[in-house]
C-alpha cells in the first residue's frame, strides 16, 4: 500500500492547487492501493468519493503543498473511517466487569483472553477467565490452552471441562467471580471455520446468562475485505459492542481495520501485535493510518520499548552506568530485555527506515545474545559483579570457558566487549547530560 500512495503523492508535487483534474490519477492510485490493502469496494467507493470532495472543496492554504495538502485529507478521513479516537474498554458501575470473546476458529480469541487479562492485571483490575470451548479440534484441548495461558499470566481460570454446556459453564463462572469478587471475567468461547447456526445459538444462550458488558469480536487481520461481512453477520446475529483486531504483526496492511467500523459503526477497541502475551495494545486510529500511509508505526515502538526497560530499572542502570559499576548482571538484564522485545525483526520493522536490516543479520544478533548469555550464566555471583576478576585472572576465564563450552577466546572478547560498553555508555551518558565526547587518541 505504502509504495502506491507515494507514488500517488508524487504525482502532485508540481501543482499549485488540488483540482478536479489533477487528482483523479492520485485518486486512482489510493483506489487501487486500497483495494490491494483488501479493503472491500464499497468502502474504497465511499472513502475515494469523500476525500474527493473535499480535496477539491479545499481552497489553497498558503505554505502547504497540495500533496501534502491531500495527504493530510486522506489522513483524516482514514482516522475517521476507523473510529477517530481511542476507543476505551466499558467497565461495569458494579463488579463484576463481563468480557465475551467471540469469533471465528484461530483468530485468535484464546490468545487475546489470556492476553487481556495480563493487560487488565497491570492496569491494577482483579480478573477470571471462563474456558468455554468445550470442542477439541485437532489434537489440542482448548481448554487446556487456556489453563495454561491462564497461569504463565497469573490470573485463575475458571475450567469446568468438556462435558457441560458452555451456557452452564458461563453460569458456574460467573458466580465463581462473584465469590472471588474480580474486578473483571473474560469468557472465551468456541469459533468455528465458518459462520454456522450452532456457534451462534451457543453464544446466544452464553450471552443472555452472562449478561456481559462487552461482547468483543476477534477478527483476524488477514481477513481483509470478509472482515466487513463478518461484522456484521455477528453484530445482527448477538450484538457486539466492538472488536478486536489481531496479527497486526503479520504482512496484513490493515484492510480489515478499514471495514469494521464501516461496516457496523463499532470501533475496533484493542489490537494484538504478536504471539508473546504482552502483544496487546489500545487500537490508535491515527496511527493505524500512518501505517497504511507509510509512516512506520513509532509511537507504539517506543511505547514498547519503554515498558521492556521499566523505568526503575532504567534509573538504576544509569546510575551504575555513572559510576561505571555496570557488570555482567546488567550486561544480562539488557540483553534478556532486548529479547523480551519479541521477535527482533518485528520491532525493527516497525521504525521507518529500517527496512535494510536482513533477517540473517537478525539471527545473526539473536545468536550472539545467545553466546554471551551461556557464558555470563556459567560465572560466579562475584565474577558477574567484579568483572576486573575475571579481566585480571585468566585461571578464571579458562573455567568460565570450560563450563560454558567455549573458547578462551570467545570469553575474553565478552570481557573485553563489558568493558568497551562501559566507556560507550559513560561517554553516551555526559552527552546526553550536556557533556561533550572526549576526544579521541589515537
Ligand atoms: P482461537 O481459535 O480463536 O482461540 O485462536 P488461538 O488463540 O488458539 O490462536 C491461534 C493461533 O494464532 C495461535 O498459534 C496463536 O499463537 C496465534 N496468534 C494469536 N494472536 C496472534 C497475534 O496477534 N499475532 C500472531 N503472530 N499470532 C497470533
Ligand atoms: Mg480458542
Amino acid at each position: 500500500l505504502t509504495s502506491g500512495l507515494e507514488a500517488a503523492w508524487n504525482k502532485l508535487k508540481g501543482e499549485e492547487v488540488l483540482t478536479k483534474e489533477n487528482i483523479v490519477e492520485p485518486m486512482r492510485d489510493i483506489r487501487r492501493a486500497l483495494l490491494e490493502a483488501d479493503v472491500s469496494l464499497p468502502v474504497v467507493r465511499r472513502f475515494v468519493q469523500a476525500v474527493s470532495d473535499q480535496a477539491v472543496g479545499t481552497g489553497l492554504i498558503r505554505g502547504v503543498r497540495p500533496d501534502q495538502q491531500l495527504v493530510k485529507i486522506v489522513n483524516d478521513e482514514l482516522v475517521k473511517l476507523m473510529g477517530g479516537e481511542v476507543s476505551e474498554l466499558v467497565f461495569a458501575k458494579s463488579k463484576p466487569t463481563v468480557i465475551l470473546l467471540a469469533g471465528l476458529q484461530g483468530v485468535g480469541k484464546t490468545t487475546v483472553s489470556a492476553k487481556l487479562a495480563l493487560y487488565l492485571k497491570k492496569q491494577g483490575k482483579s480478573c477470571m477467565l471462563i474456558a468455554g470451548d468445550i470442542y477439541r479440534p485437532a489434537a489440542k484441548p482448548a481448554i487446556d490452552q487456556l489453563v495454561i495461558l491462564g497461569e504463565h499470566v497469573g490470573v485463575p481460570v475458571y475450567a469446568a471441562g468438556t462435558a457441560i454446556k458452555p451456557a452452564e459453564i458461563a453460569r458456574q463462572g460467573l458466580q465463581e467471580a462473584r465469590k472471588k469478587n474480580v474486578d473483571v471475567v473474560i469468557m472465551d468461547t468456541a469459533g468455528r471455520l465458518q459462520i454456522d447456526k450452532a456457534m451462534m445459538d451457543e453464544l446466544k444462550e452464553v450471552k443472555r446468562v452472562l449478561n456481559p458488558t462487552e461482547v468483543l469480536l476477534v477478527v483476524d487481520a488477514m481477513t481483509g475485505q470478509e472482515a466487513a461481512a463478518l461484522v456484521t453477520t455477528f453484530n445482527v446475529e448477538i450484538g457486539i459492542t466492538g472488536a478486536i483486531l489481531t496479527k497486526l504483526d503479520g504482512d496484513s496492511r490493515g484492510g480489515a481495520a478499514l471495514s469494521v467500523k464501516e461496516g457496523i459503526g463499532k470501533p475496533i477497541k484493542l489490537v494484538g501485535r504478536g504471539e508473546r502475551m504482552e502483544d496487546l495494545e489500545p487500537f490508535y486510529p491515527d496511527r493505524m493510518a500512518g501505517r497504511i500511509l507509510g509512516m512506520g508505526d513509532v509511537l507504539s515502538f517506543v511505547e514498547k520499548a519503554q515498558e521492556v526497560m521499566a523505568q526503575e530499572d532504567a534509573e538504576e542502570l544509569q546510575s551504575k552506568i555513572m559510576s561505571a559499576k555496570f557488570d555482567f548482571n546488567d550486561f544480562l538484564k539488557q540483553t534478556r530485555a532486548v529479547a523480551r522485545m519479541g521477535s527482533m525483526s518485528r520491532v525493527i520493522g516497525m521504525i521507518p527506515g529500517m527496512g535494510k536490516v536482513t533477517p540473517a543479520q537478525i539471527r545473526e544478533a539473536e545468536k550472539s545474545l545467545k553466546l554471551m548469555e551461556s557464558m555470563i550464566e556459567v560465572m560466579t555471583p562475584e565474577e558477574r559483579e567484579k568483572p576486573e576478576l575475571l579481566a585480571e585472572s585468566p585461571a578464571r576465564r579458562k573455567r568460565v570457558a570450560q563450563d560454558s563450552g567455549k573458547t578462551e577466546q570467545q570469553v575474553s572478547q565478552l570481557v573485553a566487549q563489558l568493558f568497551q560498553m562501559r566507556v560507550r555508555m559513560k561517554n553516551l551518558m555526559g552527552v546526553m547530560q550536556g557533556g561533550s565526547l572526549p576526544a579521541l587518541s589515537n
